[in-house]
């Protein structure tokens, strides 16, 4: 039964997300950072790759089971960018704010608005574990030009839901949590968790 494991991230709107998806599982989870572990690079064009590049990378600092997720943000006019390097889509250093602002300037005058956030989970049992656990979440909305609320982090105040009629930073955690991209990837996970497969 996995008791705990290192999640490869020092984000702490990921953090938080991650650790209030497991609790109910009784799954203890450390950051990355309580073991020193310095963020790697992530040189691939594949959400995955990139994913078992930080799980492993984690797993080997902690000596524990790791979990990471490699996610981000694919707008249809823009061809699937910033995608993969949504975190650094402004170049560094990482910052929401610029990333924000170049997103929307690349969207001036573009009348398809349609986004998704996409995200992949990787879980390794040790950091030579060759059957990871992969799971993956996508989540369908639009992008606006004005920014709403001041929940969540990185686009969520642009993105917005249809279905709720707010922007993702005007959700709740809970409310983010149960249909996000890593929602959707986390309740895929948590399932493969309870069978007892993992
Ligand atoms: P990663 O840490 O390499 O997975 O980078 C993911 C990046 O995608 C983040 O830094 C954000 O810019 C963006 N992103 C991923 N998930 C979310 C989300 O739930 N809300 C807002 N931005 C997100």
């Amino acid at each position: 039964m996995l008791e705990k494991l290192v999640v490869a991230s020092n984000n702490p709107g990921k953090l938080r997300e991650i650790g209030e998806l497991l609790a109910p599982l009784s799954i203890e989870v450390i950051p990355q950072s309580q073991f020193a572990a310095g963020e790697v690079d992530e040189p691939h064009p594949t959400f995955v790759e990139n994913a078992l590049i930080k799980a492993r990378h984690a797993s080997r600092c902690a000596g524990l089971p790791a979990l990471a997720d490699d996610s981000g943000i694919c707008v249809s006019a823009l061809g699937g960018s910033p995608g993969v390097n949504s975190a650094r889509y402004a170049g560094e250093p990482k910052s929401d704010e610029r990333n924000n602002q170049k997103l929307i300037s690349a969207l001036q005058g573009k009348a398809d608005r349609r986004a998704y956030y996409y995200c992949v989970i990787v879980l390794l049992r040790h950091a030579e574990d060759p059957q990871p656990i992969i799971v993956d979440g996508a989540w369908h909305g639009e992008i606006v030009d004005q920014p709403r609320g001041a929940g969540g982090f990185g686009y969520d105040p642009y993105f917005w839901v249809p279905e709720f009629g707010k922007t993702s930073a005007e959700l709740t955690a809970g409310q983010k949590n149960r249909i996000s991209h890593r929602g959707q990837a986390l309740a895929k996970l948590a399932e493969i968790l309870r069978s007892g497969k993992f």
